[in-house]
């Protein structure tokens, strides 16, 4: 059969090929515990599923327009007005099936064959291949864990080229951890400021960040990128509402209406009742997402400190986000009964079938050197898991 050529560009997703195996060897009955989850272990609030049982008992089931409804366009807008001091029309709104699907569109408006778009590495994984679905190029800049994972002015300067797009912005990070402060964001704005390049700035993590700074993104911080910046946000990871698929962007109205338009032709609306619980997420009570973001942090600062104390290891400070992403690099050489460990794939397979515990390789962010570790999941788990590891990685040595 053949199919059509841009499929064969498009790489599986690791992470998700990694929960596949962990669950298939759960099946067989094995004990795993997986730090591979990208998503909340939390349930959605009981007042946003509420609003939603509402939405399908008033019938409140068709049809919505395309770019979402005002009521949650009205939301985001009040959202983005209060938290980050910027202020849109509803034409500079548009509501798609998650981030993802958003970052997809905007990528489908903007980029073409020729185009550059820059991806700091380690990066979310769906960056390149979003921007390969496009035609672009991704252009990869890797950032190093001595400067925090965070692309240096320096760096962005070098990576830009006539055919630069448009440029990824993800603070916090997914997998790092790594946040942006507003000063960070101003020295990088300093590069930007005579160019034409876009900023696509991927805020999913913005409520989920333990730092003294505050949260900031590109728009906020330089008046004069405001009218390049499209930013990139949705409940999914604030209101542990990841199946729900509400994602949306605010950006420059021509922007928007062509990702209208293009998803005009494609999805459609996104669903009608998981807008209606987007407007209780966004308009709701709030503490919820400061309870959830209280205990990641207590996780945080376990998982951090029990997995330094793994000789081989090392684990920087994340500042946000609920992932931590440790260098393994130096167990690399050793083996265990005639395995050996020489790439952060090898490790995270040897962790899996000698530890019963599931974590994602470097490698598919972009960094050979380092694993992810989600820490979404219960203290109980994670005690459990690092314990395990330790084990594990003590015979290599
Ligand atoms: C989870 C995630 C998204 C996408 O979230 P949706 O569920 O599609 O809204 C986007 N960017 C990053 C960095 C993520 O981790």
């Amino acid at each position: 059969m053949k199919l059509a050529g841009r499929v064969a560009k498009v790489k599986p997703s690791e992470t998700l090929a990694i929960t596949a195996k962990a669950n298939a060897l759960r099946a067989e009955g094995r004990d795993v515990i997986g730090f591979g989850a990208g998503e909340p272990d939390f349930d959605t609030p009981d007042h946003i599923k509420q609003a939603a049982i509402k939405a399908i008992e008033a019938g409140f089931t068709k049809y919505t327009p395309v770019g979402g409804t005002d009521e949650l366009k009205d939301a985001i807008i009040q959202k983005l007005a209060v938290d980050n001091h910027l202020e849109y029309k509803r034409s500079q709104i548009v509501v798609s099936c998650g981030a993802k699907h958003t970052l997809y569109n905007l990528a489908q408006v903007l980029i073409e064959e020729g185009d550059e778009v820059i991806v700091p590495a380690p990066y979310w994984v769906s960056y390149p291949d979003i921007v390969v679905l496009a035609g672009g190029t991704p252009v990869i800049v890797n950032t190093s864990e001595k400067e925090g994972f965070k692309m240096q002015p320096r760096q962005l300067k070098a990576a830009i080229t006539t055919r630069t797009k448009a440029l990824v912005l993800n603070g916090p990070s997914n997998p790092t951890g790594a946040g942006y402060s507003p000063d960070d964001l101003k020295a990088l704005a300093v590069v930007l400021a005579d160019t034409d390049i876009f900023i696509i700035s991927d805020d999913i993590y913005e409520k989920i960040l333990y730092t003294n700074y505050p949260f900031a993104n590109m728009a906020m911080v330089d008046e004069r990128l405001k009218d390049r910046t499209i930013v990139v946000n949705g409940v999914s990871k604030a209101y542990a509402m990841t199946g729900w698929r509400i994602g949306y962007a605010a950006g420059p109205q021509e922007i928007i209406g062509a990702m209208v338009k293009i998803q005009g032709q494609s999805t459609s609306n996104p669903t009608s009742i998981a807008q209606k619980a987007s407007v209780a997420a966004l308009n709701g009570d709030q503490s919820v997402v400061e309870m959830m973001v209280r205990e990641f942090k207590k996780r945080r600062d376990y998982i951090v400190e029990a997995l330094n104390d793994i000789q081989g290891i090392s684990c920087l400070m994340p500042e946000g986000a609920f992932y931590v992403f440790p260098n393994v690099s130096s167990i690399y050489g050793s083996s265990f009964a005639g395995r050996k460990i020489a790439t952060s794939t090898d490790f995270i397979e040897y962790l899996l079938d000698e530890a019963n515990v599931a974590t994602v390789p470097g490698a598919a962010f972009g960094n050979d050197q380092h694993i992810r570790l989600s820490y979404a999941t219960s203290m109980k788990n994670i005690e459990e898991g690092v314990k395990r590891m330790k084990n594990a990685v003590a015979k290599l040595f």
